[in-house]
């Protein structure tokens, strides 16, 4: 029988019943899988079983690319106006802002994060790239090529036709916004699988989907593994595109596959480590507050978390104590209270793995300033933690750890700041705190990485290019460089001057 969820919220923030299917979503229908079975969707705060959903196998792949093929040759693609599209687009931000208590109190419920951050960042976020993108869908257009008077030359800017998309569990509804936002304003069908982990708000989208409109087939959306959608996706011979969103480890993968197969195009974003460095002359309660956020806001599980800090030696020891203190006043605690400042880790992988890189940090000579050990008796929250006196070659320094864990590391001067917050495989994100306009843009344009705050970190809008460089990834999400990636540019040439050979 078809999985669905009902689930009525009484919380101090959200009151509501919430009623769904949760099978998977082909050509405007909710279905069972294939293989009939389901995936049990985690309560991080207690462990137990929220509820379960269809689990997608490769049958289910097929039958979703076939439904987005239909669809793109008969009421999408080239059949479908740019003012239609956008008005349909605008239509489903607007569901989703009528439902954004709803929506927000899923979100939290399934990834554990707080629900007024889910309010404040994570939906009026998606809603406002479902906006951002609507408003492009009529204005996508090819240029006029002047080469010789016989000539007329231009370019379309097409749809690319069925594209796979594959996301992160950390802000579901978010990274769903990020990736169909510009694939739908340019006229292509998806085949969309979120995380298994957090599956439900993208769920829940699916029946928006429906209701504003959107034809049968547009939009697919497969709630299953990894190793078996996720891989039969990236291999499709017929999906034409591939944007993924998660680790470096499984980038590669799907970049692999893609070559395997049919060379589909591939969009990456991908993991990071990223620096954030504090000058003795910058803010410093400025500098402290976004700091935390840097590494503490969504529990440490953003991809352009502040990871490393960097703090120039006069400060350091008044940086330190500051931001220590700062740490530990943040309040962890039920995800739906008032004062809940941070929920736990998404699972108890996640948990198990943020754990381990704690302890390596230990084992490897690096001290605990601050934080360091679990958090309650069940469910998986872990302390914001500080870590001091590591080396550069050290795990917690160079890999990704994806929980709310930092270092604080002293540096001289620019160039030794520069050597070692560029000492790293990835190139996601950077921040760099001082008052200092001209040092403050040096440190922005020697940064190798695809996004450089100043005197703030994290923040991220619709309208601005998000993207890595090395190896967190290749190509953009949001603003008109995602547009870019989700179109197929072709040139038709004509013979205006009759010109004979
Ligand atoms: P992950 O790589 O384990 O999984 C991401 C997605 O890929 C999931 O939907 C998963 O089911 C799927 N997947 C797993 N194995 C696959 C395979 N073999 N083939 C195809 N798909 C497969 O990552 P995660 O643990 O879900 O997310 C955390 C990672 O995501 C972190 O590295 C984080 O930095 C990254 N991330 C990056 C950005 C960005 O914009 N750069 C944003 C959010 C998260």
């Amino acid at each position: 029988m078809m999985t669905s969820f009902v689930h009525e919220f009484d919380t101090p923030l959200f009151k509501g019943k919430v009623n769904f299917p949760t099978g998977v979503y082909i050509d405007g229908k909710f279905s069972d899988g294939a293989s009939q079975t389901t995936i049990d969707v985690i309560d991080p705060t207690n462990g137990k079983v929220i509820t379960s959903v269809s689990e997608a196998t490769s049958a289910d792949v097929d039958r979703a690319v076939s439904a987005a093929q239909k669809a793109f040759d008969t009421v999408w693609g080239l059949n479908a106006p740019g003012s239609y599209r956008g008005k349909l687009m605008h239509r489903l931000a607007e569901l989703m802002d009528e439902k954004k208590e709803e929506l927000a109190a899923l979100e939290a419920l399934d990834v554990g994060k707080t629900f007024k951050w889910a309010m404040d960042a994570d939906l009026n976020i998606a809603i406002e790239t479902i906006r951002y993108f609507a408003g492009w869908a009529d204005k996508i257009q090819g240029k006029v090529i002047e080469t010789t008077t016989d000539k007329l030359a231009y370019t379309r800017h097409e749809p690319i036709g069925v594209v796979g998309q594959i996301v992160a569990w950390n802000f579901p509804l978010l990274l769903l916004s990020w990736k169909i936002g510009p694939a739908l304003a340019c006229g292509n069908t998806i085949v969309f699988k979120p995380s298994e982990f957090t599956p439900l708000t993208t769920l829940r989208v699916a029946s928006l989907i429906t209701e504003a409109g959107f034809p049968p087939g547009v939009v697919n959306i497969l709630t299953g593994r990894g190793p078996t959608v996720g891989e039969a996706m990236s291999s499709h011979m017929k999906i034409e595109k591939l944007a993924f969103t998660g680790s470096t480890l499984v980038g590669r993968k799907v970049m692999e596959n893609a070559a395997k197969s049919n060379l589909k195009d591939v969009t990456l974003e991908l993991g990071g480590k990223s620096p954030n460095i504090i000058f003795d002359d910058a803010d410093l309660e400025l500098a402290v507050g976004w700091s935390a956020h840097g590494i503490f806001w969504n529990h440490g599980q953003a991809c352009c978390a502040g990871t490393r800090i960097f703090v120039q030696a006069g400060i350091y020891d008044e940086f330190l104590k500051m931001l220590t203190a700062k740490a530990k006043s943040i309040k962890l605690g039920d995800p739906f209270a008032e004062d809940s400042q941070q929920g736990p880790q998404v699972s108890k992988q996640q948990f198990d793995r943020v754990m381990s890189y704690i302890d390596s940090g230990k084992s490897q000579g690096a001290t605990v300033h601050t934080g360091g050990a679990r958090y309650g008796e069940e469910g998986y929250w872990i302390e914001p933690t500080i870590f001091v006196d590591t080396k550069p070659g050290m795990k917690i320094v160079q890999e990704e750890i994806f929980g709310p864990v930092g270092v604080v590391i002293k540096f001289e001067d620019e160039e030794d700041v520069l050597r070692q917050a560029n000492d790293t495989m990835y190139g996601l994100a950077a921040a760099v705190f001082t008052k200092d306009v001209s040092k403050a843009l040096s440190i922005a344009h020697k940064i190798r990485a695809g996004t450089v705050w100043v005197n703030h970190v994290n923040q991220v809008h619709a309208q601005i290019p998000f993207g890595g460089f090395k190896q967190s990834g290749i190509g953009r999400d949001c603003g008109e460089y995602a547009i870019q990636h989700y179109t197929a540019v072709k040139a038709v040439q004509i013979n205006i001057g009759n010109v004979r050979i």
